[in-house]
């Protein structure tokens, strides 16, 4: 009996690994950079995300929230995450905004008679006109300040046209459609505070091209809601010089597009259960929902796909996570950001634990890096990862950010967020426009952006956060 307690105990010690080696750092870079390898090699040879989002974009389209489309690409996405192989897929409900495109037409009367149509859209949640349309003159203002000092004895009856130019000596795309979307996103209330009946907008992108971007717009409660749509570059310079010039006597508006009673669609999920630390979630996603032109290729068809895709790759090549890896196909990003809010909500009522959200909502382009949202200590930890991800070419960890469907997380977990950051340059040329379609997206750019994600799940499961 004495004899066999020293054996039971070996047995039982190497069972638990008591006399296993602590892994040296070197050896644990290898480790993780063969694994992530093997990513991206089954990413880059088998991965079916390109065929996945041609399918959205060329048999679905574009999909607006509360549209026919948006619920085809629900039953689609969650079709396509059980055949990943997810352990789990489920449906979440959200009530969505349904907002109607409508005709839409913008035409400048000149001087002599002659008219000019100027291809305008719609802004997103726009109010339509009178079935008679309006006509008025109109008042050319470049910025915020210029409003302002124009005043209501200037405005007022007018159609105000906001010719705020986007700054191409800006590097990074993203900060200057910051400063341009206001005047999408407040420019309508703005007017209408000084008595405008309708607004035009250059658009707030930044292709020389005659492509107008449409995109979420909101109301001010105090002042009249006023219809508003964009022009494109081309058009916005056209019109500058014919305002400028005094050949406009003026311009005619209509457009019946408008809101109908809210509708009931879904957020779409899909699991990875991890395996030690199984309650730890860690969540991928994009939107499923895009703007009703083009066919949401890049914005986001992209980033819906490439969440799908890693956990298809973790399926192929047997990777158990440790924590649960779950993908979340947003609903309603656009005009609402409902599905991002309801995902928190039952995520609090439920206790769920939430270690980290990713969201992949900057197009398609090859990846570059990762924005971070969260405190200096995990900062440094993922930075302390930098050369397993400098051979994917991602190597910007810089910026600050998340995603808008993961920021509700945030604010209900204090949850650390990224933000998948490809290339930024061809972006502002495609977003919100009919240009956003399949054939924009590079399959190797694409895939390699599913690759980083895949590469930092990977990392995160296994290393924590
Ligand atoms: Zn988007």
């Amino acid at each position: 009996m004495k004899l066999k307690f020293p054996i039971l105990f070996i047995l039982i010690a190497a069972g638990l690994n008591v006399f296993a080696q602590p892994i040296s750092k070197q050896q644990q870079y290898q480790n993780d950079s063969t694994v992530v390898s093997r990513l991206a090699t089954i990413l880059l040879t088998n991965s079916t995300g390109y065929e996945d989002l041609r399918i959205l974009c060329k048999t679905i389209g574009h999909r607006l929230s509360g549209s026919t489309a948006a619920a085809k690409a629900v039953e689609w996405g969650k079709n396509t995450l059980i055949n990943a192989g997810c352990d789990r897929v489920y449906l979440q409900p959200v009530l969505v905004p349904k907002w109607v495109r409508g005709q839409e037409e913008a035409q400048v009367i000149m001087q002599d008679g002659q008219k000019l149509n100027l291809e305008a859209l719609g802004l997103g949640n726009a109010v339509g006109t009178t079935a008679d349309g309006l006509e008025a003159k109109i008042v050319e203002v470049r910025n915020m300040e210029e409003l302002e000092q124009l005043g209501v004895e200037n405005i007022s009856g007018k159609i105000v046209f906001f010719n705020h130019e986007w700054r191409q000596g800006v590097i990074n795309p993203f900060k200057e459609y910051g400063g341009c979307v206001e005047y999408r996103w407040a420019g309508p209330s703005k007017a209408a505070k000084y008595g405008a009946v309708g607004v035009i907008i250059r658009s707030a992108g930044s292709g020389y091209d005659n492509f107008a971007h449409t995109g979420s717009m909101r109301y001010d409660t105090l002042y009249n809601k006023i219809p508003a749509m964009a022009i494109s570059y081309l058009m916005a310079e056209k019109l500058q010089r014919m305002v400028r010039a005094k050949q406009i006597r003026a311009v005619r508006m209509f457009s019946n597009s408008h809101f109908e009673p809210d509708v009931l669609s879904y957020n779409v999920i899909g699991e990875l259960t991890g395996t030690d630390a199984g309650k730890e979630i860690i969540t991928i996603g994009g939107h499923l929902d895009s703007w009703d032109v083009g066919e949401g290729a890049h914005d986001d068809g992209a980033g819906v796909v490439q969440s799908i895709d890693v956990l298809r790759a973790f399926k192929k090549l047997g990777i158990k996570p440790r924590r649960t890896v779950r993908c979340v196909l947003f609903m309603n990003e656009e005009n609402g950001l409902r599905g991002g809010k309801e995902y928190a909500r039952v995520a609090k009522l439920n206790k769920e634990n939430h270690i980290l959200a990713i969201e992949t909502d900057a197009g398609g382009s090859s990846p570059r890096g990762f924005s971070l949202s969260m405190d200096k200590t995990k900062k440094e930890k993922v930075l302390g990862w930098k050369n397993i991800f400098y051979p994917l070419g991602v190597y910007d960890f810089a910026e600050e950010g998340g995603g808008a469907d993961i920021g509700p997380l945030q604010q209900a977990f204090n949850t650390p967020l990224m933000g998948l950051e490809p290339d930024p340059q061809n972006y502002f040329d495609l977003h919100h426009t009919n240009k956003d379609v399949f054939e924009e997206v590079n399959r190797r750019e694409l895939t390699m952006g599913s690759v980083a994600i895949a590469a930092m799940v990977y990392m995160v499961c296994e290393h924590g956060l």
